[in-house]
């Protein structure tokens, strides 16, 4: 099926979904039993939507998922559907990403986002992504992360390391700030040098969504 039509059956499935809540809801665990299944299904197809939209490589960091398993691969939501829940199944809104940048580091956090707290009702009610400059950070749909950061990973004895060049300034700078990409090359680094790579980038707040039923942190 073209991808255009594609999206279109997916739209329609969406809204089929959608039908009969008072609003849209964001999570599996908000629908009702007989809704969940259809859920997880538009939620497998825009994965494959995106995925390949996205070359099979995370959208922030850039690292190749063709050989990662299914369960480490996050549909991603920009601006995160906790908070605007009406964005959830907004395909502008969605990319695919690896679980360092999604669960690690970016989660419900939104200092990435040029927008005040009193715009995000708006937003949310009118489903739109908005432009390139009212995110610091390299958008996924409205950006085109070569233009800022080259991904690149060489071989040295058999240990691989990744290296990130930053094409021109602006956003490719906060971006890989953001997303700690140099802990990427530090701790391939570490490798080379015996050491045991750090994982320090977690943000205080990952941690909590982290932790399971027993209060522990499961990485
Ligand atoms: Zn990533």
């Amino acid at each position: 099926m073209k991808n255009k039509r594609r999206i279109e059956v997916l739209n329609e499935k969406i809204d089929d979904l959608c039908k009969g809540y008072d609003d849209i809801p964001w999570g599996k665990n908000e629908y009702l039993a007989q809704d969940k299944e259809k859920f997880e299904l538009i939620y497998k197809e825009i994965k494959k939507i995106k995925k390949q939209e996205q070359k099979y490589s995370c959208c922030y960091c850039n690292v190749s998922l063709i050989e990662s398993h299914e369960m480490i691969i996050d549909v991603e939501h920009i601006l995160p559907k906790s908070i605007f829940n009406r964005m959830t199944f907004v395909l502008d809104n969605l990319s695919i990403s690896c679980k360092r940048c999604n669960m690690g580091i970016k989660n419900d956090d939104l200092s990435f986002f040029n927008k005040n707290k009193s715009e995000f009702e708006k937003i949310n009610d009118e489903k739109k992504v908005g432009l390139s400059s009212d995110y610091k950070i390299i958008h996924p749909n409205l950006d085109n992360i070569y233009t800022y950061v080259h991904r690149e990973e060489i071989s040295i004895d058999g240990f691989k390391l990744t290296l990130f060049k930053l094409n021109s300034n602006g956003k490719g700078k906060y971006h890989k700030s953001y997303f700690q990409l140099g802990e990427i090359t530090r701790s391939c680094l570490d490798a080379i040098q015996g050491i045991e790579p750090r994982k320090n980038y977690l943000r205080a707040s990952s941690i909590d969504l982290l932790k399971g039923d027993d209060g522990l942190v499961h990485r």
